[in-house]
């Protein structure tokens, strides 16, 4: 069984699919392990600690050449693939909705690409979703991120030249990414409030120290679609939640939205008009700008100055910590074909349940009830 572990091609990806740690424990495994020249030196993992752990190093034609597993942060197109085994598995984070284009050419290549970021909501699959780990530490680096444009401080200081009032940080979407947010800007010392359409979340918004802003008392209220994601809210609530989140958004230092449904656009949460409603200075970080953008006039891949507020748009922001992306991101992998791996086949063997939901294409077509749909 050969596993190959390519470079990444998409601009700007400064994310691997594998860590010598993980190749360690596939070769542990019996796999034999085929990294690209190269494949981690954006995320700090060289190519002689690859070689350590057991990987051999070559071009992209010899790391594909018969490969039966394909790793990849992003996915790559079928085209650039060519050399691995027919039926070649493609585990990474395919962008199916967005790239079908790209699915279609998996098929017709042979090729059997899982989706990593299909991986159902469901205890036994925590450890390999890398949806979670990714948005973990994107909700980290925004607030970091938030910081750095900041022109003030976050606590509050009492110093002998007076005092410096701690700033107010409003997280729109408590998801995986809004948690640690939330945790994050409670330990730079901020005064934090947060806002979701999921009622569950109220209770951890308020274990974490921060005082929760939610719409009450209007039909529709539960916002919790299937397996454990946001739906799309009612007129109604979409009217009540803008008045609601004006008014506190006017008293903001900073915000971070990270609402996000899938297979949707990201709904807009901050018009031009709130924006407007800050005060200079202010800093508004949209996580979502990538998925169309929580926040009107943010701009995928700049940080942008309206009226004096700063929107800060950047793009993979959980590749902007490489090294600790790629690690977990690689665990996730690791865990996912580990939890699989059938000795007596030598290779992992999917159940229905997981491979169902994450496989788009296999014998040649297309076979995602989600893109099929
Ligand atoms: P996500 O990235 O899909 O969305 C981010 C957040 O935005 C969500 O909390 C969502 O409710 C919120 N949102 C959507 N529309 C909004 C709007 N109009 N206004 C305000 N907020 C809005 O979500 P996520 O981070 O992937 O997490 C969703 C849930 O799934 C969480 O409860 C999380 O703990 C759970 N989860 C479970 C597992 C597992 O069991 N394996 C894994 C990961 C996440």
């Amino acid at each position: 069984m050969k596993i190959a572990v390519l470079k990444e091609q998409a601009a700007g990806e400064s994310r691997v699919a594998a860590t010598p740690e993980t190749v360690k424990k596939f070769v542990a495994l019996g796999a034999d392990v085929a990294v690209e020249a190269g494949a981690g030196s954006a995320a700090s993992y060289a190519d002689g600690d690859y070689a350590a752990a057991g990987a051999r190093l070559g071009d992209r034609a010899a790391t594909l050449a018969g490969a039966e597993i394909i790793l990849g942060v992003q996915g790559p197109d079928a085209a650039s693939l060519a050399g691995a085994a027919s039926g070649a598995w493609l585990a990474a984070s395919l962008n199916p909705f967005v790239e079908r284009a790209r699915v279609d050419g998996y098929a017709a290549a042979g090729i059997e690409a899982l989706a990593m970021e299909f991986m159902p909501r469901i205890t036994r699959a925590q450890s390999m979703d890398i949806l979670s780990s990714q948005s973990n530490l994107a909700g980290y680096k925004a607030v970091l991120d938030a910081a750095a444009e900041y022109g003030r401080a976050f606590p509050m200081m009492m110093t002998a030249a007076g005092t410096v009032s701690a700033a107010r940080v409003f997280i729109m979407g408590v998801g995986v990414a809004g948690l640690q947010a939330i945790a994050t800007a409670r330990r730079l010392g901020a005064q934090v409030s947060a806002t979701d359409v999921r009622s569950a979340t109220k209770e951890q918004i308020q274990s974490l120290g921060a005082k929760p802003i939610f719409v009450e008392n209007v039909a529709g209220i539960e916002g919790e679609g299937s397996g454990g994601y946001a739906g799309e809210m009612s007129p109604e609530y979409q009217a009540a939640q803008a008045e609601l989140v004006s008014g506190h958004i006017a008293k903001q230092d900073i915000v971070i939205t990270t609402a996000l449904i899938p297979g949707r656009p990201a709904p807009r949460l901050i018009s031009a008009a709130q924006v407007a409603s800050m005060r200079p200075g202010s800093v508004i970080v949209d996580l979502a700008v990538e998925a169309g953008g929580n926040v009107e006039g943010a701009v995928a891949g700049e940080v942008v100055t309206v009226g004096g507020v700063k929107i800060v748009g950047h793009r993979n922001v959980a590749g902007r910590l490489a090294a600790d992306a790629s690690a977990l991101f690689s665990r996730n992998l690791y865990n996912f074909l580990n939890a699989f791996w059938n000795k007596d086949a030598g290779r992992p063997v999917l159940d229905a349940e997981i491979g169902d939901a994450i496989r788009l294409t296999k014998d040649g077509r297309v076979v995602s009830a989600r893109l099929l749909g």
